[in-house]
């Protein structure tokens, strides 16, 4: 049964790392007269079954530290201090190293830091809590768009008919407000039966996005018929903030340091053979483990619980409907090959508080049309070519071709001979080539 409407100036849909960091930033940008509410079933709840770990690149790290939660997980943070890709067989005894990076950003600043998901979610949603965001545990089920114009009263659903956007347009509009439907709310119902008018819905469902869905919109994509095993091990000696991409014929296998003489594995193979590899029993997994990660850093021990993330590719035809915008996986979702998935994100949501803030500050409509392609016409080309550069890596590394193999390796032994080219990768890989948002250069908005 539906309850009263309710009345926020921005919905989020999604309480991950897309959602919460896009309702704190805007809580920065907007003050504390907006309201902000995400919903998400699994707010409140412990993030601890989340094994996995991600490298966050530096554009990504300030955009943490000026929303001030950086400061709270920095002494769970490894930074990455120098990484290796080496190209060969899974029985090869050795493993040549066809490319090296090293170094900072600036000075003293690493171009990456590994950080388990549950430290940065715990502190996200810590975060949003403290600056006041409308935190609430349960699902965004579906939306009913705004009334068309000059629709008749039947039409229009979701007992919003003022065609207001309530006390937001109040605060921040300094003219009148816009013509035409934009004055027209979306209206958000929830799995508790509440009903909340808002200007903006943002869809940060994840790549299941029912939001998405909902909207009609489609996206382009294909699965890769790979899984990554994401598992945990200890090590005898310490890595020295060192991360490992080993391109085997299957997949890579990536070794990323954590805190401690620990590492977090992302390894790719075919689905079948990665559900066969985890339902195996601990010593033969262990065996499996080792013929790949090698003893280099002594004696192994999985540490941490084993699961296998089926992947896939696609990017939404759109990023924005009438009164939505998708941001994080909603919108795109990559091989992990590059661990760009989530740093995309964060392009996604320092991009749409930037816009966001701008139109409010010219007391502009903030779900209107003209706002919502602006954030679009910024994040939607980078996104594919990212999109499709990572799905190029993941083709040329991913088989057994000796032609490729080839290729491969004389590509990577250039790169690895030329300085300035090596440098603008590790500009590139850490966020901060090309058009960059406020937030990712650590400037609050
Ligand atoms: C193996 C692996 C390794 C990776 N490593 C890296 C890495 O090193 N670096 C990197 O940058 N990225 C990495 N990624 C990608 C990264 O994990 C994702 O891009 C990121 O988690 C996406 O965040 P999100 O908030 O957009 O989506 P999600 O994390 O999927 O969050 C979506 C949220 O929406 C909620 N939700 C769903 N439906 C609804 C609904 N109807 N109503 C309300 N809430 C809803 C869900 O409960 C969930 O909390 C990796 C991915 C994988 C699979």
């Amino acid at each position: 049964m539906t309850r009263e409407n309710e009345r926020s100036d921005i919905v989020i849909a999604g309480g991950g790392f897309a959602g919460l960091s896009l309702a704190i930033a805007l809580r920065q940008g907007l003050g504390s007269a907006t309201a902000i509410t995400v919903a998400d079933p699994t707010l409140g709840k412990s993030h601890a079954g989340d094994e996995r770990a991600s490298a966050i690149v530096a554009a990504a790290r300030r955009l943490f530290e000026t929303l001030g939660v950086w400061e709270s997980v920095a002494d769970e943070a490894q930074p990455i201090l120098d990484m290796v890709v080496t190209d060969s067989r899974v029985d090869d005894a050795v493993r040549p190293v066809f490319l090296t990076f090293a170094g900072d950003v600036e000075p003293g600043e690493p171009f990456a830091h590994m950080i388990e998901n549950r430290f940065l979610l715990d502190a996200l949603e810590k975060k949003a809590r403290e600056v006041g965001i409308a935190l609430r545990g349960t699902a965004v089920t579906h939306f009913i768009p705004p009334p068309k114009r000059g629709g008749s009263d039947a039409e229009r659903s979701g007992g919003d008919r003022a065609s207001k956007n309530g006390a937001f347009s109040d605060r921040f509009r300094q003219s009148d407000p816009p013509l035409s439907g934009e004055g027209s709310n979306i209206a958000v119902e929830l799995a508790d039966g509440t009903r909340t008018s808002t200007p903006l819905l943002v869809a940060a469902d994840g790549a299941r996005s029912s939001i998405r869905d909902q909207a009609g919109i489609a996206v382009h994509g294909w699965e890769y018929g790979q899984s990554a095993i994401v598992t945990t091990v200890s090590h005898e000696r310490d890595h020295e903030g060192r991360a490992v991409e080993h391109f085997l014929p299957a997949g890579p296998f990536a070794i990323l340091p954590l805190k401690g003489r620990r590492s977090s594995i992302v390894w790719t193979e075919t689905t079948r053979e990665a559900e066969r590899i985890i339902a195996l029993p601990d010593d033969d997994f262990h065996a499996e483990l080792e013929q790949r990660f090698k003893l280099h850093l002594g004696e192994i021990t999985a540490v941490g619980a084993r699961r296998a993330h089926p992947l896939g590719f696609f990017v939404a035809r759109s990023f924005i409907a009438e009164r939505i915008a998708l941001i994080g996986d909603a919108a795109h979702l990559i091989h992990p090959i590059a661990g760009q998935g989530l740093n995309m994100g964060l392009r996604d949501i320092a991009a749409l508080a930037e816009v966001i803030v701008d139109a409010a500050r010219l007391g502009l409509d903030i779900g209107g049309a003209d706002v919502l392609e602006r954030y679009q016409r910024w994040r939607r080309f980078d996104t594919m070519t990212m999109g499709l550069m990572t799905d190029g890596l993941n083709r040329l590394f991913s088989n057994r071709s000796a032609v490729l193999r080839l290729m491969r390796d004389v590509g990577l032994g250039l790169v690895d001979r030329v300085p300035n080219l090596k440098q603008l990768f590790i500009r590139e890989a850490a966020g901060l080539v090309g058009d960059v948002p406020k937030l990712l250069r650590g400037k609050s908005l």
